[in-house]
């Protein structure tokens, strides 16, 4: 269908810029990752003609192949789980990376972006539900690891990320986005410069703006429903 990915995308913006101004923020600190798994690249494109100025993807070679197509007309982040091996990729390819979870992730992108000479924007994902299924830190862990990224060279602490348990009510969400925040609040109170706030998808993101939100990470809201 011409014009609907456009359509759902003006759409998205002008919800997340109305959930900003209920709350006293300015809409310029929210900014829309266009959650693009499994979308094809002709799909991609018009949103991007579209003005969605950010992708982010789940794995990196699907990620490598949209690439080769849709170029640097667009930023790529990486918002899926990264594994260990596919750091030397990720630090090629994306400007930012929402997901990382543990010391050792983090120490191979450092080694990986050091012999690239990159510089790569890193995410802590707080697992705040304790939901075994999901990948995370626990919030326990979140200053050690905080800190130790804060003084590898090639990685640039942003912030934070995190992904509720689904609720079919979105305010089921927003004790967690209050979580998230309050542990980004006391980052800054030890001197880590964390800003960043990935959190909100489409069931979701007004809320997770309502609660904070500098990065909300939407995919159905303006591509559809995702094959299974
Ligand atoms: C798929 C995905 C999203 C977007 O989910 P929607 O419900 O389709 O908006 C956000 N974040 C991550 C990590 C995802 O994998």
């Amino acid at each position: 269908m011409g014009g609907q990915v456009r359509d759902n995308l003006l759409r998205v913006l002008e919800r997340m810029e109305k959930a900003a101004l209920r709350v006293g923020r300015r809409p310029e600190e929210v900014r829309l990752v266009g959650a693009t798994k499994g979308v094809d690249v002709d799909r991609i494109a018009e949103a991007v003609e579209s003005g969605l100025e950010i992708v982010g993807e789940n794995y990196v070679q699907e990620a490598l192949r949209k690439r080769e197509v849709l170029g640097d007309r667009v930023r790529w982040h990486m918002i899926g789980h990264l594994q260990r091996n596919k750091a030397r990729h990720a630090v090629g390819l994306f400007e930012m990376i929402h997901s990382v979870d543990s010391l050792k992730l983090a120490q191979e992108l450092q080694k990986r972006a050091a012999k690239e000479g990159r510089e790569v924007e890193v995410l802590l994902q707080v697992n705040l539900s304790g939901e075994e299924t999901k990948s995370g830190v626990a919030p326990e862990g979140v200053q050690e690891l905080a800190e130790a990224i804060s003084e590898m060279p090639n990685l640039r602490l942003k912030g934070l990320m995190t992904m509720p348990p689904y609720f079919e009510d979105p305010d089921g969400a927003r004790p967690y986005f209050q979580a998230l925040r309050r542990l980004r609040d006391e980052l800054q109170r030890r001197g880590l410069p964390v800003e960043e706030l990935s959190m909100g998808m489409s069931a979701d993101f007004e809320v997770a703006i309502e609660e904070g939100a500098t990065l909300v990470r939407v995919g159905t809201a303006i591509f559809g429903q995702r094959r299974p």
